[in-house]
């Protein structure tokens, strides 16, 4: 078998256990390990379970993903600050 044939089985292999995975999530509860919101199950949603997890992990208060944020919003707003001030001396 040539290498490039073990690597598609391989990706076909890895998509079909996706679904399986997807499709147990599908009738179960999720819990965000961080705040325990909870969701599904819900069989009308588009989405697979992960993906709503991901979701709420974008915007999940206590999730360490938001404290970054928070800090990465506060050092742009210092940069440009110190970038103001940097142009003004220059201009004194
Ligand atoms: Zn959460």
């Amino acid at each position: 078998m040539k290498r490039t044939q073990a690597k598609e089985d391989l990706a076909a292999e890895n998509a079909r256990l996706r679904r399986w995975v997807a499709d147990l999530m599908s009738g179960m509860y999720v819990n965000c390990v961080y705040c325990g919101h909870r969701y599904g199950p819900n069989k009308s949603t588009p989405v697979t379970m992960a993906d709503v997890l991901k979701k709420h992990i974008e915007k999940c208060p206590q999730h360490p993903l938001s404290k970054l944020k928070a800090e990465n919003k506060r050092l742009r707003r210092r940069l440009a600050e110190l970038k103001e001030k940097g142009a003004s001396d220059e201009q004194d």
